[in-house]
C-alpha cells in the first residue's frame, strides 16, 4: 500500500502528530469535549436562547462555523476528493444536507483510518516475519497486480461493497481509493487479497461493444433445435447415448502425471489468431479440460471473463470478454463433438454460462465434481481434489476476484491456468477409482456409470434469464424474517420492480443497483424525502443517489396501493409462523432437509395454497445476488424518531469522534479551531 512510506515528510509528520496529542491538543479537546457537555439541549436550549447573552454568542460561533465549513466543503485536497454530493464550494445551508455532507466526510475518514489501521497491522506483521523493515519498494512490484481497497469491507462478509461513490466519479474514487500493489514470488509476506470488486475497471460492455438482450422475456436458445410443436429446444445430447461415453475398459489405464505448471506451454488467447491456433490444437485432441471465469455483479445476467483449456501437454487462458463474439464459432462444433471428452469440475454453472454467452452446448462430459460424490471422497471441491490426488495446494484466494480486470495480472493468470491444469490427470485417477469400486447394489449402475449419467444430467440444463414476475419480490432474501406489514412490503414490490428495469437497461445486476439489505433496509423505514433517503443508504449505491426522486415517488405511490399487499402480508406472517412451529415441533428429528424454512418453501407454499401470487422458482444453484454490504443505519434511525435529540447528541459525539481522528491524521493545527466551532454548529442544530 503506498500509505506513507513513499512520503518524505513521514517522520516529521509522526513527530507533530506525538507533539500534537501528548500536548495542548488532546489537553484541549479533553477540555472541550467535557464543558460541551454544559451546553443545554433539547427543550433547554430553546430556552436558553430567549436570552440575547445566550443567543448572541451562539450566533457569533454558528456564524463562525458556517464559514469554516464552507471553505472546507470548497476544499477536496482535505480529504483527497470532493465532498460528494455537493455541488462544488458550498457548505450546505439546509440541515439534512449539512448532515448527509457530515456523514459522507466521517464516512471517509472512518474508510481512511480504517485502512490505514489494516495497512500498518499488515506491515508490522511482515516486519515481524522477515525480520526486516518492510520496504516500499517491496510492496509495490512490478507486475501490474494493483489490489484496490475502495470500502472498507464491513459485517465480516468477505465480499466486499459496491465501493463506488457516485456513478460517474469513478475515476476520482479511484485516484482517492487506496492501492495494493503484492507479489507472490514464493517469499515471505502477506498473501496478496483480491478484490470482489473493483469500480475503476472499464466496463466490458462499453470496451468491447458487448451486446446483450435483457428483455423480460425467456432466453432463445437459438443454437438448438425446437422440438416439432415448437415449444421445446432439443439438446444435441437428446440424441445420443449416455453409455456410449463410458470408458469400456480401465484396467490398462496408466494415470498421466502433468508438468509442472512453469514448465508446460501457455497461451493467452486474446485474439482471432489465437483462438483459431486453439481451435486447430482442440481438433486434434481427444480430451481436454475446461473452467471458467465469471463476474455477476456488474452485469445483468453475468459476463464469463475467461475460459481455461488444458490439454495432456498446454495450457490455454482465453479472453472470452475480449473475444466474446468469436468464441462460439471457432469453439462450438469442438464442444458438441461426442467423441471429445470434457472435463470439468463441478460443471452445472459452466453448463448454462457456456450457453448464455456462447451457444456452446457440451456433448460428453466427466464432471469431477460429480465423481466425487460418486466416490463419496470426503469433501468436493477442487481444493480438496487437488490436495488429495495431486499433492496440490490451491490458492483459491482468486475464486472471486473480478475477473474483468485487463491486463491479467500474473497471479490471476496462474489461479486460472491451475483450476484446468491437473483435471485431466485427476480424472484419470478418478476413473482407476470408479473402476474399481463396487456397485451399490446388484440393480444399481456402476459407479463409472453413475458419473457419466450424472454428468450428463448436468450438460442438459438449460440457461433460462431471469424475469420479473408480479411475485418476484417475495424471492428477496430477508423478506420472510422482516416481519413487514403491507405498506411495506408495496415498498419491497415497487423497489423490486424500480431495480429490475434500471438493472436491465443498464446492464447491471440488481445487487448492484440495490442490494437486497439494502432494499429492505428502505422498506422498513420508509423515507419520504430525498434527504431522508439519502440518508439511509448514504452514498453507497450510485444509481439510488441519482434517483433520489424517482425512488421517493416509488415509495410515496406503493404506499398508496398497499391494501393491494395486505393478503401477502398475512399469508407471510402465517407462513413464518407455522414454519416456525414445524421447526419448534420437528427439532428433535435428524432429517431437517425437508423442513428447511428458507424462502423456497414459502414461495411454494404460497403456490400450493393457491393465491393469485405468480411465483417463478429460481433454479438455486444460480444466485442471483451475492452477499452485499450492509446498509449502516445512524443511531437517529434505529428508533424511527427523526426529532430524537438525545440520539442526534449521540451522533454528533460520534462526529466529532471521527471529525477528530481525522483531524489528527491530517494534522493540520487550524483543525483544532474548526472542531471547536463545529461543536458550537452542532450545539446549535
Ligand atoms: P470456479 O468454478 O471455482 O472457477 O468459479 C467460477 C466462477 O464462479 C468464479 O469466477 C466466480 O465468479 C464464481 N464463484 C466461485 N466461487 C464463488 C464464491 N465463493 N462466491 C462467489 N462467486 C464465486
Ligand atoms: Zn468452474
Ligand atoms: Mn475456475
Amino acid at each position: 500500500m503506498n500509505v506513507d512510506h513513499d512520503q518524505p515528510h513521514l517522520n516529521t509528520k509522526v513527530h507533530t502528530l506525538q507533539t500534537l496529542t501528548a500536548g495542548p491538543l488532546s489537553s484541549s479537546i479533553a477540555n472541550l469535549s467535557a464543558s460541551s457537555r454544559c451546553i443545554p439541549s433539547d427543550k433547554d436550549f430553546h430556552f436558553y436562547r430567549n436570552f440575547d447573552e445566550f443567543k448572541a454568542p451562539i450566533a457569533d460561533i454558528a456564524r463562525e462555523s458556517q464559514s469554516i465549513l464552507e471553505a472546507i466543503g470548497a476544499s477536496g485536497k482535505i480529504w483527497g476528493r470532493e465532498a460528494a454530493p455537493l455541488a462544488a464550494g458550498a457548505f450546505p445551508a439546509d440541515m439534512d444536507d449539512a448532515y448527509d455532507w457530515l456523514v459522507s466526510v466521517n464516512d471517509d475518514i472512518l474508510e481512511r483510518f480504517d485502512v490505514m489501521v489494516d495497512e500498518f497491522k499488515r506491515v508490522r506483521q511482515e516486519e515481524e516475519e522477515t525480520g526486516r523493515p518492510a520496504s516500499s519498494a517491496a510492496a509495490m512490484e512490478d507486475d501490474g497486480f494493483q489490489l484496490v481497497c475502495g470500502k472498507k469491507k464491513r459485517g465480516g462478509s468477505r465480499l466486499g461493497s459496491p465501493g463506488n461513490a457516485t456513478m460517474d466519479s469513478e475515476t476520482s474514487l479511484a485516484a482517492s481509493a487506496v492501492k495494493v500493489a503484492t507479489k507472490d514470488k514464493k517469499t515471505a509476506g502477506p498473501k496478496p487479497k483480491v478484490p470482489f470488486h473493483i469500480p475503476t475497471i472499464r466496463r466490458p460492455q462499453e470496451e468491447y461493444n458487448i451486446l446483450v438482450n435483457n428483455s423480460n422475456m425467456p432466453f432463445e436458445h437459438v443454437w438448438l433445435e425446437r422440438s416439432d410443436d415448437g415449444l421445446k429446444f432439443i439438446h444435441p445430447l437428446e440424441k445420443l447415448n449416455v453409455l456410449d461415453f463410458v470408458d469400456k475398459d480401465l484396467s490398462n489405464l496408466v494415470p498421466v502425471k502433468p508438468s509442472s505448471l512453469d514448465s508446460t506451454p501457455f497461451k493467452l488467447v486474446d485474439d482471432v489468431k489465437g483462438l483459431k491456433e486453439l481451435a486447430a490444437k482442440l481438433r486434434s485432441v481427444d480430451e481436454f479440460a475446461v473452467d471458467l471465469e465469471h463476474n455477476q455483479y456488474r452485469s445483468f445476467q453475468g459476463l464469463t471473463c475467461l475460459m481455461q483449456i488444458s490439454t495432456r501437454s498446454e495450457d490455454f487462458v482465453v479472453d472470452t470478454l475480449k473475444l466474446r463474439i468469436h468464441v462460439g464459432p471457432y469453439l462450438r462444433e469442438i464442444f458438441k463433438d461426442p467423441l471429445k471428452r470434457k472435463v470439468m469440475h463441478g460443471a452445472d454453472r459452466d453448463i448454462v454460462w457456456l450457453q448464455r454467452d456462447f451457444g456452446i452446448y457440451i456433448c460428453n462430459l466427466f464432471d469431477t465434481g460429480q465423481a466425487s460424490k460418486v466416490l463419496k471422497l470426503e469433501r468436493n471441491s477442487l481444493e480438496y481434489l487437488l490436495h488429495h490426488f495431486c499433492e496440490v495446494t490451491a490458492n483459491k484466494e482468486y475464486q472471486n476476484a473480478d475477473w474483468r480486470l485487463r491486463p491479467l495480472p500474473n497471479e490471476m493468470q496462474r489461479y486460472a491456468r491451475e483450476d484446468t491444469h491437473y483435471l485431466l490427470y485427476m480424472y484419470d485417477l478418478m476413473r482407476i477409482k470408479l473402476f474399481s469400486m463396487p456397485k451399490e447394489s446388484e440393480s444399481s449402475d456402476t459407479p463409472l456409470v453413475e458419473v457419466y449419467k450424472r454428468s450428463y444430467d448436468v450438460c442438459m440444463q438449460l440457461y433460462e434469464k431471469e424475469l420479473l414476475t408480479e411475485g418476484s419480490y417475495l424471492h428477496i432474501y430477508g423478506l420472510q424474517g422482516a416481519d413487514f406489514n403491507a405498506q411495506q412490503l408495496a415498498i419491497v414490490s415497487g423497489l423490486c420492480e424500480w431495480r429490475d428495469l434500471v438493472a436491465r437497461a443498464e446492464d447491471e445486476s440488481t445487487g448492484y443497483v440495490l442490494p437486497n439489505k439494502s432494499l429492505l433496509e428502505i422498506a422498513k423505514q420508509m423515507p419520504l424525502t430525498t434527504s431522508k433517503l439519502r440518508r439511509l443508504v448514504k452514498s453507497k449505491h450510485p444509481y439510488i443517489e441519482h434517483n433520489l426522486d424517482t425512488v421517493v415517488s416509488i415509495i410515496r405511490n406503493s404506499l398508496q396501493n398497499a391494501a393491494a399487499f395486505e393478503d401477502a402480508a398475512l399469508q407471510l406472517k402465517q407462513l413464518a409462523a407455522s414454519a416456525s412451529d414445524a421447526v419448534n415441533v420437528k427439532s428433535g428429528i435428524e432429517d431437517t432437509q425437508r423442513h428447511t424454512h428458507n424462502s423456497q418453501n414459502i414461495k411454494e407454499t404460497i403456490q400450493q395454497q393457491g393465491t393469485d401470487i405468480i411465483v417463478k422458482i429460481k433454479p438455486p444453484s444460480l444466485p442471483s445476488e451475492l452477499p452485499k454490504d450492509s446498509l449502516t443505519v445512524t443511531e437517529q434511525h434505529k428508533d424511527g424518531n427523526d426529532s430524537t435529540f438525545t440520539t442526534t447528541k449521540v451522533t454528533k459525539v460520534i462526529h466529532f469522534k471521527m471529525l477528530f481522528q481525522f483531524f489528527c491524521l491530517q494534522l493540520r493545527s487550524v483543525d483544532l479551531i474548526v472542531a471547536i466551532s463545529l461543536i458550537g454548529k452542532w450545539c446549535h442544530c
